[in-house]
């Protein structure tokens, strides 16, 4: 027996979308877990008027980053186009297609208002030649159901006469999504179909083609098995909107998400590993990922839980792993891939390596994304640290204990005999018990003038790193602006 043959089918038409992202997972993962399984990456790409070839290149990117190995292919289906036009004739010589020359607008007279949508069938019979107007139609059976033997929802039954006659071929020769579909499907000899929810509706036509197929060419290929994952929901439980909802796959990759806590997410949308844990290393995935276990309910895309698992997944680097892929983020020139419109604040020239090497596990703790570190580290690099002005006025300009604090800090700071972090954390508490504050108080106006905001990463390992003169000067520079 060979293995599964999987694959995954995205329509070029706008960015790599996350439901899309889960397809490709779950197909990949049936390959995977069978070493004769096969994964194969199909574009259908034959809507010209809907794709492009920057969406086409965003697709391969996508599935690089999220490490979807393919096994054949990339295929693109605008290249089976002949295929596909044989199918159809074939078809059509075969009695299962007929043309029509119906219009939208004579269809809806016929019908009259209120009618049940779809067509009505008016050119079964009238045995039209191919002509400028005319598009192909399949003669679906108007007796019985179709049962769509669905791995994760079990049997859906379609009954055939609430099937119309669905158009195959354009008027203008282009043969449609489902045809080109199934044709593919044949020829690659696919034993699963896993898809979106959206394509349940399809899955009956695409039986009836798939059949026709067998029948007229004589060449029995198995029906592939059906799989339909579960819609993607929002937070108010409403289907993935791409306009308001963070739909992309590529704003992820750009906002420093690890493609192993994408993917590790991904695998819960409508699925879950045994046992408590979620963070679940690829390999058990691979190897506990079941069709029949996936749910029939809608799963919910929760970016706040994708970001906190991202957090641990980061937090779970070793330090100069964490160092070497935030590089994209902190030294885009140094780094082979840069995200889009992540410029770091920082010139080349301003950036010391070796700094940001000491200074990465400060933030290693704190932060959920790799985009999140170039604000908490710009002061370090930046000449002037980059002042919140709320803040600002808050602990130092409205307030006489901030200034006090910061002429003290300068006094203070200027003797230490040893600038490390343990010396600067002890007369900052002395100084401050002095003046009746707690650390946290006394700490607040210090780390507002030296790093331009109140949040950041640990103050005074900050501010040993950072080194006395610099620290020093923006105290100063502080003080001189009130
Ligand atoms: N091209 C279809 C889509 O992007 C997928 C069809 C399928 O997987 O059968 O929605």
């Amino acid at each position: 027996m060979s293995g599964p043959r999987v694959r995954f089918a995205p329509s070029p038409t706008g960015y790599f979308h996350v439901g899309s992202a889960r397809s490709a997972l779950f197909n990949w993962f049936v390959a995977r877990q069978d070493p004769e399984g096969v994964f194969i990456l199909r574009v259908e790409d034959t809507d010209e008027s809907r794709n492009r070839e920057e969406w086409v290149e965003g697709i391969y990117s996508a599935m690089n980053w999220l490490g979807l190995t393919l096994d054949e292919g990339p295929f693109r289906q605008s290249d089976n186009a002949a295929a596909h036009d044989s199918a159809a004739q074939l078809l059509r010589r075969s009695g299962y297609l007929y043309y029509c020359d119906c219009t939208f607008a004579e269809l809806e007279t016929r019908k009259g208002p209120g009618a049940t949508p779809g067509y009505d069938g008016f050119c079964r019979e009238r045995g039209l030649e191919r002509g400028p107007t005319t598009a192909l139609r399949f003669r679906t059976p108007r007796e019985g159901v179709t049962i769509v033997r669905d791995l994760i929802r079990g049997d859906v039954e379609f009954v055939n006469n609430l099937i119309d006659d669905f158009v195959v071929v354009k008027s203008s020769g282009a043969v449609l999504y489902a045809l080109a579909n199934v044709t593919d499907d044949r020829h690659d000899r696919i034993t699963h179909v896993i898809r979106g929810e959206e394509h349940l509706a399809n899955a009956p036509k695409q039986m009836m083609l798939w059949e026709a197929l067998n029948a007229a060419t004589g060449d029995e290929v198995a029906l592939a098995f059906y799989a339909h994952l579960p819609l993607l929901v929002n937070e108010q439980r409403k289907k993935l909107s791409k306009r308001k909802d963070p739909v992309a796959t590529e704003s992820y990759r750009d906002q420093g998400y690890l493609p192993e806590a994408f993917v590790n997410y991904l695998a819960l949308l409508g699925w879950s590993p045994r046992g408590d844990e979620e963070i679940v290393a690829l390999s058990t995935l691979i190897e506990q990922f079941r069709l029949a276990d996936v749910s029939h309910s809608p799963a919910f895309f929760d970016v706040k839980k994708l970001t906190h698992m991202n957090g641990e997944y980061l937090r779970a680097l070793s330090l100069d792993e964490f160092i070497d892929r935030s590089a994209p983020w902190v030294a885009p020139w140094s780094s082979a891939w840069q995200p889009s419109d992540r410029e770091p604040p920082w010139r080349e020239d301003q950036f010391d390596q070796h700094l940001y090497g000491l200074v990465a596990h400060l933030v290693q703790e704190r932060v959920a994304t790799f985009a999140e570190i170039p604000s908490m580290v710009a002061f370090f690099f930046l000449d002037e640290p980059t002042l919140d002005e709320a803040s600002f006025a808050k602990v130092i300009v409205n307030d006489p204990l901030g200034r006090d604090l910061l002429r003290g800090a300068v006094q203070r700071f200027e003797r230490l005999a040893s600038w490390d972090a343990a010396s600067l954390h002890d007369a900052t508490l002395a100084l401050g018990e002095e003046m009746g504050l707690a650390l946290r108080k006394s700490q607040a106006p210090i780390r507002c003038a030296v790093t331009g905001s109140l949040v950041g990463p640990p103050l005074f390992e900050s501010l040993e790193l950072l080194g006395r003169e610099k620290t020093l000067r923006r105290l100063r520079v502080a003080l001189e602006r009130v």
